[in-house]
C-alpha cells in the first residue's frame, strides 16, 4: 500500500459528526474513543465513570480500504481522518482491537435488530476498531453550543428545558406541550433533529417552520433553536438515553419527552408509570414524560385524555404520519392540526410552481383588493384555508 494510503482512514459525516459531539464534551463523561477494556466494561454494565451509557463509543469503519490501514498501523502512528475527500481531522492510535460486530449493533440498537435501521447500521461496522486521542474540524456543534451558551447568560437562566423535536410537521399539540413548559422553565431549548438521511421534508423548511412559531406564538427570548445531528448513534432505545445525556451537557436541566415517542418503553404498574429513564443513573438532569395532546370535538380545543371526560370517538389525534400524507398529496389539513401559515410554508415548500395560473385562481376564488401582482402560492394556501372557515347561511 501506497505510504500516503496507510495513515488514512475514511469516515462518512455522519461518523465525522459524532466524533465531534464527543470532542465537544456533548456525550460528557465520554471524552474520546474507548479502548478495549473500556467497550467491555460498558458492554458489561451499561455504565462508563459510574454514569448511564447504553452503548461502547468506538470508530469501527467498514470498508476493504480502513480494514487494510486499520489491520497494518501500529501504535504511535498518526492516522489522518478522510470524510468526502478532505481531511478533517487526526487521530493518534493508541489500540487497534478486533470487534464482535453483532454484540455491537446489539449494543448500538439496545434492542431490536430486526429494523431497517438495524440492518443500515450493520453496514457502517468494520472488523476492527481504533482508540486514541483525536481531533476533527467540524464547525457546526461548536457553533450551537456557542449560541446556546450566550443565551443562557443573556437571560440568565437557570430552569432550562429541553426537549428533542423533529417537527415534521410542527402541530398543534407540539406547540401546546412548548407553551406550558414555557411557563415553568426560565429558556426552551428546541433540539431540532437534522437527518442524514434524504427526507422529502427537508430540514431547511422545518427550521423555518420552527422559527416562525417561536417569533409569532411563543415567547421568542425564551426560545433557543439547536440542530442535532440524527445520527446512528441514537438509535432503538439507546436514543433516549443519550438524548439525556447531550441536553444535560448542552446545560439543560430538564428533558421533556412525549408519551407518544418511539423507544420510550413506557409502562405501569400500581399507577405508577415507568419509562426507559429509569435505567438512567448518575446523570444530572431530571425527565418528564408528557402527557399527549388530542381535540376533541366537544370541548373545541386541545385536551389531555386523561381529563377529557369524552370517549375518544370525539377525539382527533395528531398523528405526525397522517398530517404528513395529507401534504404528501397536496392536501391543506385543517387548522385544528397545523396553524395555515406552516402548512402554506410546508405545501409550497413541497410542491412548488404546481398552479398553472394561480393569477386567475387569486382573482376567481380569493375576496382582494384587487392588487394582485406576485401574489405568492404560500399566500394563496392561508387564503384558502380563511375561506374553508367561513360559514355559510343560504
Ligand atoms: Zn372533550
Amino acid at each position: 500500500m501506497a505510504l500516503q494510503e496507510r495513515n488514512k482512514i475514511y469516515i462518512d459525516k455522519e461518523a465525522l459528526s459524532a466524533l465531534s459531539l464527543v470532542q465537544e464534551g456533548l456525550l460528557y463523561p465520554v471524552t474520546t474513543l474507548m479502548n478495549k477494556t473500556q467497550m467491555e466494561e460498558v458492554n458489561k454494565t451499561g455504565l462508563y465513570k459510574n454514569q448511564t451509557f447504553p452503548c461502547p463509543f468506538l470508530l469501527s469503519p467498514s470498508g476493504r480500504r480502513n480494514q487494510a490501514v486499520l489491520s497494518s498501523i501500529k501504535k504511535g502512528e498518526a492516522l489522518n481522518i478522510v470524510t468526502e475527500g478532505r481531511v478533517v481531522g487526526k487521530i493518534i492510535v493508541e489500540e487497534i482491537y478486533k470487534i464482535d460486530k453483532h454484540q455491537r449493533l446489539e449494543k448500538i440498537m439496545g434492542g431490536d435488530l430486526s429494523t431497517q435501521e438495524a440492518s443500515s447500521t450493520l453496514q457502517r461496522l468494520g472488523n476492527y476498531a481504533v482508540s486514541g486521542k483525536y481531533v476533527v474540524i467540524f464547525k457546526d456543534i461548536k457553533e450551537a453550543k456557542k449560541r446556546l451558551h450566550e443565551k443562557i447568560n443573556l437571560t440568565n437562566a437557570k430552569q432550562i428545558t429541553g426537549i428533542m423535536m423533529s417537527a415534521k410537521p410542527f402541530h398543534r399539540a407540539h406547540e401546546r406541550m412548548l407553551r406550558e413548559e414555557l411557563e415553568k422553565c426560565d429558556l426552551l431549548v428546541i433540539f431540532l433533529l437534522k437527518p442524514y438521511k434524504k427526507d422529502f421534508m427537508n430540514y431547511a423548511l422545518r427550521e423555518k417552520c420552527m422559527q416562525y412559531i417561536a417569533n409569532n406564538f411563543l415567547i421568542k427570548d425564551k426560545i433557543c433553536i439547536i440542530p442535532l445531528d440524527d445520527t446512528y448513534l441514537f438509535a432503538g432505545q439507546n436514543k433516549m438515553i443519550l438524548h439525556a445525556i447531550v441536553a444535560k451537557n448542552y446545560g439543560c436541566t430538564k428533558l421533556i419527552v412525549g408519551e407518544n415517542s418511539p423507544n420510550l418503553s413506557v409502562y405501569y404498574t400500581d399507577n405508577k408509570r415507568h419509562s426507559v429513564f429509569d435505567r438512567l443513573q448518575g446523570v444530572d438532569i431530571e425527565t418528564t414524560i408528557i402527557n399527549e395532546y388530542v381535540y376533541c370535538s366537544l370541548c373545541k380545543t386541545l385536551v389531555s385524555k386523561i381529563t377529557c371526560p369524552h370517549g375518544h370517538h370525539h377525539h382527533t389525534n395528531y398523528n405526525s404520519e397522517s398530517i404528513l400524507e395529507l401534504y404528501k398529496l397536496g392536501i391543506l389539513p385543517p387548522s385544528i392540526l397545523v396553524r395555515e401559515q406552516i402548512s402554506a410554508m410546508i405545501l409550497s415548500g413541497l410542491h412548488p410552481n404546481r398552479f398553472a395560473n394561480l393569477k386567475k385562481l387569486y382573482y376567481d376564488i380569493v375576496p382582494s383588493d384587487g392588487i394582485l401582482n406576485n401574489k405568492s402560492e404560500e399566500e394563496f394556501y392561508i387564503k384558502l384555508m380563511g375561506l374553508y372557515q367561513n360559514p355559510i347561511q343560504m
